[in-house]
């Protein structure tokens, strides 16, 4: 059994991170990873812009009635450069014109027999300058950054589209277990839905990823092996949930050996989802995770979602604070480290929820972060400061 920094570390150091490029349309780029710097093909602003509805002038002037010569909506050329005591009537985005160095807001005008007479005086120039966001040419985004919705108004604003981003891995998910049927049946007597193989979906989704979904594979190696068998191909990393424990039909590690992969580990010292397992075979990987819902939905979290970034060239970079816990937490046992979903409060404390352990899913709906009991460590004291990760 290895400790959990251990398990993270030697996977992150088995993920190549894959050099192929996609062009992905800028629509569908959300949750990717931009494969290059992206660089500006303008200034921004492009031209001195207006930041107010108001009057583009001479600063040198506010204090004379100014004769307005043209008017500029947005979007519009101005024709027309000013003169002494002269003015432009403006919009908010409109080019300013040549010879106005200052744009006074309506708001401090008045006009006055066809000309306008400055009110109020401020120093405000009030114009936007050209290239003062980003020059042409600049880096805007750099190579392994993750696309989220402020980096697509980027890229769309520096004309990028399609987006040059790494090449999505594709997942296989994998249920094993002779009791499972899915969502639309009836469980009888002794059957369980599975809910493993739709919420990894959702989790990959999430992340950013690709999923094959293949069904549920039943608790013989055949069946197992058949099942990965179809989607070798096409598949970068299989996860599979069940069968990973010391019962009688636990296969899943024994068949991932006979396929030729190299398991890294078998066994972590966490809670839940000790009996996680992690291999390689040439540029194919594989986790197999405990079934129980709880495990693979952390598990997912804590080891999978890291790797996945890292072979797209990117890092996982949870949202982790400080708070205070509002309850004392106990446990008995001290040998693993142990994740115990939370509530974080309005006030920024966090709280325990029911949870009654790692099959319990529903608990996960109440909860909406984690906190860790490091080894060795039985209690958390109501008062005491604990470090917070955010679940996404
Ligand atoms: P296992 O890891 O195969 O020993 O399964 C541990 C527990 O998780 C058992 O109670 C299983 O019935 C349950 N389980 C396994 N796979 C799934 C699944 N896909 N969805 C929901 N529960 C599962
Ligand atoms: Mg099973």
């Amino acid at each position: 059994m290895i400790s959990f920094e251990a398990a993270r570390a030697l996977l992150l150091d088995s993920a190549i991170a894959f050099d192929r490029e996609d062009m992905i349309s800028l629509e569908e780029s959300l949750g990717c990873i931009v494969n290059k710097n992206i660089t500006s093909d303008i200034d921004m602003p492009p031209f001195n812009k207006s930041a107010m509805d108001g009057y583009a002038c001479r600063m040198e002037d506010i204090d004379t009635p100014l004769s307005i010569i043209e008017t500029i909506p947005a979007g519009y050329k101005p024709q027309k450069t000013i003169g002494p005591r002269q003015c432009a009537k403006i919009m908010t985005g409109g080019v300013v014109p040549h010879g106005a160095d200052c744009v006074v807001m309506i708001e401090h005008t008045e006009l006055k027999d066809s000309s306008v007479q400055v009110i109020k005086k401020r120093e405000n120039r009030n114009i936007c300058f050209r290239g003062e966001d980003i020059r042409a040419g600049d880096i805007v985004l750099q190579k392994g950054t993750r696309i989220g919705p402020a980096h697509i108004a980027v890229l769309a604003s520096v004309g990028c589209d399609p987006v040059p981003v790494s090449r999505k891995p594709v997942f296989c998910v994998i249920a094993t277990g002779n009791e499972l049927v899915e969502p639309k049946s009836t469980p009888s007597d002794a059957q369980i839905r599975n809910s493993n193989s739709h919420q990894l979906r959702a989790q990959i989704k999430k992340a950013g990823g690709k999923a094959v979904y293949s069904g549920i594979a039943s608790d013989s190696p055949e069946a197992i092996g058949a099942m990965m068998d179809t989607h070798l191909d096409d598949t970068d990393i299989f996860l599979l949930s069940g069968g990973v424990s010391m019962g009688t039909y636990d296969y899943v590690p024994a068949v991932l050996r006979e396929k030729g992969f190299t398991l890294l580990f078998e066994q972590v010292a966490i809670k839940p989802g000790k009996p996680t397992v992690f291999g390689k075979k040439d540029n194919k990987y594989v986790f197999g995770m405990p079934g129980n819902p709880v495990s693979t939905y952390l598990i997912f979290e804590l080891l999978v979602r890291p790797f996945f970034c890292k072979l797209m060239g990117g890092n996982h970079t949870p949202q982790v604070f400080n708070a205070e816990s509002a309850d004392t937490i106990k446990r008995k046992k001290a040998d693993r480290r142990e994740f115990i979903p939370v509530l974080i409060q309005k006030d920024g404390a966090v709280s325990k929820v029911s949870y009654h352990g790692s099959a319990h899913i529903h608990a996960l709906t109440s909860a909406n972060g984690y906190i860790t009991f490091p080894i060795g460590v039985t209690e958390i004291k109501a008062g005491e400061v604990v470090a917070v990760t955010v679940l996404q």
